[in-house]
């Protein structure tokens, strides 16, 4: 079955496979990123570029002084803070309406979570991570939306749930281009089973939002929803509540089944409890199921296809799973 899907509008760090605009002349690369390509209008920032800073450069780094967090260029002992700030500043426009972002780990410019702070600029001592100029920036405005780095990206459960998070984002944003209830009661029924797989009461809030029993504006209820949606998508699902989700869903060709084919979808849920396959190989089953028994209620529903297959990619390091 051919599905169709939007085309998110994705920021990302211009280092990851657009320019050889890092510090060193190097370009990097990131599978995921790759993988995208095709799929998502990316719109690239090099925050350090922006900020004059050349290319090869002498590289900063994130140390506090006076208590202020400052950006630091050692090799040139000059403070480079007000350039990065306002060239970061700059790009918020541009951004505005990105459906999420993938930026470089690390970076004191791109970092989310992990770029390193020093105790101070003459001798310094690694302190903590927080997030770099551009990340902090990226995280105040987009934080709702997709939003990750390369390297968590590299762990399949962190990458299902951006992919998830920005193809629902990339869905939202076209439907409140011209807000109308219409098309919001059917974003709600639609995404029904992946929201419940999310939060269950905050699905319900999201109803109770959608019925709109005040009779606001539809653009109020769209701004409700929105934050309110932000909520749902805001930590990944848990895998327990995941699989009841894929067992209601089944319960809607339970009785169509022969026992054998019960036998075999019942262990292929648990072989994705079991982390062994993507969700993506368990809700095709259900689609398959839901195709034969010409089920419209299922095939409706974003959970089956919550994003383009050619995305799915079982290769998985584990890494980042404990930081947000
Ligand atoms: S991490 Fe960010 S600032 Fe650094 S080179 Fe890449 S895009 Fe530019």
């Amino acid at each position: 079955m051919k599905h169709s899907f939007p085309r998110p509008r994705l920021l990302v760090s211009r280092c990851l496979g657009f320019a050889a605009c890092r510090y060193d002349g190097a370009q990097l690369s990131s599978k995921v990123v790759e993988t995208l390509k095709g799929h998502v209008d990316f719109v690239d920032v090099c925050p350090e570029m922006e900020a004059g800073l050349g290319v090869p450069r002498s590289p900063i780094r994130l140390c506090l002084k006076n208590q202020e967090v400052e950006v630091w260029q050692p090799a040139e002992s000059r403070t480079v803070t007000a350039a990065l700030s306002g060239a970061a500043e700059r790009q918020l426009k541009n951004i505005a309406d990105c459906d999420g972002a993938i930026l470089k780990s690390r970076s004191p410019s791109c970092g989310l979570f992990d770029a390193k702070v020093y105790a101070g600029v003459e001798q310094p001592q690694f302190l903590r991570w927080e997030s770099g100029v551009f990340g902090k920036l990226v995280l105040a405005n987009l934080g709702q939306k997709a939003v990750d780095d390369e390297q968590r990206l590299t762990n399949i459960i962190l990458r299902e749930h951006f992919l998830i998070k920005l193809y629902v984002w990339t869905r939202f944003r076209e439907i409140s281009a011209k807000p109308k209830m219409g098309d919001l009661v059917n974003f709600h029924a639609s995404h029904k089973l992946l929201f419940l797989a999310y939060n269950q009461s905050r699905f319900r809030a999201c109803g109770r939002i959608t019925a709109n029993h005040k009779q606001l504006p539809a653009v109020e209820v769209f701004q409700l929803y929105e934050t309110e949606m932000g909520k749902i998508l805001a930590k990944p699902f848990r895998r327990q509540a995941m699989v009841n989700t894929l067992y209601h869903a089944y319960g809607w060709i339970a009785k169509e089944v022969s026992s054998q084919e019960k036998h075999y979808i019942i262990n292929t849920f648990e072989e994705y409890r079991d982390e062994r396959i993507p969700l993506q190989a368990a809700t095709r089953l259900i689609e398959a199921q839901a195709i034969r028994f010409q089920r419209e209620y299922l095939l409706g529903q974003t959970l089956l296809h919550p994003f383009p297959l050619e995305l799915s990619d079982l290769s998985d390091s584990g890494k980042g799973r404990k930081v947000k």
